[in-house]
């Protein structure tokens, strides 16, 4: 390469959430497009709070944004907890340089004080409506001389800075959605900061995409109408413009903004009910961009090799919670076992059916025995073909870590049989049980017991395995008797039976 070839620039990229909530999963879809474009052409993604409205923000939704993108496997380059060159990654701790360049705008004359009152504006605001033009801003403080300025003050008004839009046409190729186009004289001069101390959301992420080196700023559709505002402040600084990208919302399925009022919208919120998060992200990513071939599932690593802006939808991508659903059984299906027990253990835990007594130890709440990671597995094993999320679980699995169970007896009874054959029914089940030898006690050998008994003594199968599983269970559709057998050990099956004979003779 030559000596005086450009150094290639950098692609550094960013999403700024404001820690007024918890982790969107807008936000964390915005967040992924970003990281898989920044991963796929070996470039940085930066994570900055937006936290300059004070009253609004709140360290713990910080603390929060950062673990849900964790959790994600989002990984980001620079952010508040991992300091980079560009840092502070929070804009609260920026307030200097954003001074500096607000003063250098007025000093510029590129940025005014108004003295405008909000009565004033409104008033303003409704006459220009009523002529039916744009509202905006009349201009009225663009020209104050220095004695206006002072009558305003002693009146006691607090000034906000705006900036002096200038009347031109700004044009931009959008990376998503095309070329676009906008009249500035649409926009009038905004308002960029209330005092030299607290600057407003466009004048604030100008100043930081610039001074955080971003390249390309890729974001909700939702901000088009901040583009061109912010690219008149660039200009007007004498920065280089960014390329923007903006990505189509996402809608719920009546089309309107998924809101909460359509379910969980915290990525905190889809973790605590279970959804793995390889699931979400592959159900995130396909809300926004397509692979143009038939692979449905992608690892992290698969995303970035295939990643492409130029695959990504321009029409708004519609939520659909019956695939995340779908995805998330499909994962869970091809989990390793032992790794899907572990991120089961917590479900089990939070519905108290195991309590933890030491590391890699619990103990069966109600009955207080102890129960080992191994045990556990057999019973994830059990759910793990038909588990859709894993809070779910506990539900499904409770008889096996019950005292006793409570059923209808009626339950017992198959088809036209009597309360006495199912009696005896259980008799001759329970008699080859009792038999049988503990260590012995595990599934495949169990059924091949009690499939020969019923051949034998001609018990049928549903006359014997239904008020056996019943017995064991106290559910109409469980896992099947052996395997439940197998978990439960002798001594409970036993005494399972034993009560479900009682039941049936009081
Ligand atoms: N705080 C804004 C948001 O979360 C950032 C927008 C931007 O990326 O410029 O929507």
């Amino acid at each position: 390469m030559g000596k005086n070839m450009p150094k290639k620039e950098e692609i550094r990229v960013r999403i700024a959430p404001s820690p007024s909530g918890y982790l969107h999963i807008g936000t964390a879809r915005t967040a992924l497009f970003n990281y898989l474009f920044a991963k796929s052409q070996g470039g940085k993604f930066v994570l900055r709070i937006e936290d300059t409205d004070l009253e609004r923000s709140d360290e713990k939704f910080t603390k929060e944004i950062i673990e849900s993108l964790h959790w994600l496997g989002i990984d980001y380059d620079e952010g508040p907890d991992i300091d980079g060159p560009y840092g502070p990654y929070r804009q609260s701790e920026r307030l200097e340089t954003y001074k500096k360049y607000l003063e250098q705008l007025l000093k510029e004359d590129k940025a005014y004080y108004c003295f405008c009152t909000e009565e004033e504006l409104e008033t303003e605001r409704e006459a220009m409506m009523k002529r039916g033009e744009p509202p905006v801003y009349s201009g009225r403080c663009a020209n104050l001389n220095e004695a206006e300025i002072k009558k305003f003050l002693d009146e006691g008004r607090k000034p906000v800075i705006r900036f002096r839009m200038p009347a031109k046409k700004i044009i931009f190729e959008d990376m998503i959605k095309g070329v676009l186009e906008f009249d500035t004289k649409l926009i009038g001069d905004i308002t960029i900061a209330k005092n030299l101390e607290t600057p407003l959301y466009n004048f604030a992420v100008v100043i930081d995409d610039e001074t955080m080196k971003i390249s390309h700023v890729i974001r909700g559709e939702d901000h088009i109408s901040n583009t061109p505002k912010q690219i008149a402040m660039i200009l007007a600084l004498g920065f280089p413009t960014p390329k923007y990208g903006h990505i189509p919302l996402t809608l719920a399925p009546d089309r309107t903004k998924l809101s909460k009022r359509h379910g969980a919208t915290a990525i905190a919120d889809y973790r605590a009910m279970g959804y793995l998060s390889e699931a979400l992200l592959n159900f995130i990513v396909f809300m926004g961009w397509n692979p143009k071939t038939d692979q449905e599932f992608f690892t992290k690593n698969e995303l970035i090799k295939h990643f492409s802006i130029a695959n990504m939808n321009k029409a708004a991508a519609i939520f659909n919670i019956e695939k995340l659903n779908w995805l998330n059984g499909q994962y869970i299906r091809k989990m390793d076992l032992s790794e899907l027990t572990e991120e089961c253990i917590p479900h089990l835990e939070k519905t108290n059916l195991i309590g933890r007594v030491g590391d890699g130890e619990w103990k069966i709440t109600a009955t207080d025995e102890p129960i080992i990671f191994d045990q556990l597995k057999k019973i994830i094993a059990l759910e793990q073909e038909r588990l859709v999320k894993l809070n779910d679980l506990s539900e499904l699995v409770s008889f096996l870590f019950k005292r006793e169970l409570t059923y209808d007896k009626q339950l017992l009874i198959w088809k036209k049989m009597t309360a006495q054959d199912v009696i005896n029914h259980l008799s001759e089940t329970e008699k080859i049980l009792a038999k049988t030898d503990k260590k012995d006690f595990e599934k495949e050998h169990l059924e091949e017991k009690i499939k020969k008994l019923i051949e034998e003594k001609k018990l049928g199968m549903g006359e014997t395995l239904w008020p056996l599983r019943v017995a064991l269970t106290g559910l109409k559709a469980s896992p099947p008797p052996f395997d439940v057998a197998e978990i439960l050990g002798k001594d409970k099956t036993l005494q399972r039976i034993a009560n479900a004979k009682s039941l049936l003779e009081a």
